[in-house]
């Protein structure tokens, strides 16, 4: 089954994310922050990158721009987890190196739908816009 790398520092945000996730079967690392993240990316090279954007320090799109830099971790894909929804913030996200974005509160469905799109390699577009 796939590993998938959560990157979030709200504890109850963590804790429904990997619920979620260890229900369907996934095996999951957890990271509070973006530096113990990408040293679990770099360790570990999950099958999917949960990141949320908004962490202490180092930011979550700081951390996809520097893991999507580094030629040992750029092909893991990694989507957005934010609560992010003002008209530009879609484009920032791609920007960085995400390969797409959940926004929260997570709705069950469509995060799960997501997560299983980003772990079979499908095409994904891009969400046009904010919800
Ligand atoms: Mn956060």
């Amino acid at each position: 089954m796939a590993r998938i790398l959560v990157i979030e520092d709200n504890a109850t945000n963590m804790k429904l994310a990997v619920l979620m996730l260890q229900r369907e079967g996934y095996e999951i690392l957890q990271a509070a922050d973006a530096e113990e993240g990408i040293r679990l990316a770099r360790a570990e090279l999950p099958d999917l990158i949960l990141m949320d954007v908004q962490l202490p320090g180092m930011d979550g799109l700081a951390a996809t721009r520097l893991l999507k830099g580094d030629a040992a971790t750029n092909k893991i894909r990694i989507v957005a987890l934010t609560a992010l929804a003002m008209s530009g913030d879609r484009e920032k996200i791609e920007a960085a190196g995400c390969d797409g974005y959940i926004a929260k509160p997570i709705h069950y469905q469509e995060f799960l739908k997501t997560v299983g799109q980003m772990v079979a390699g499908d095409t994904y577009d891009f969400p046009s816009g904010p919800h």
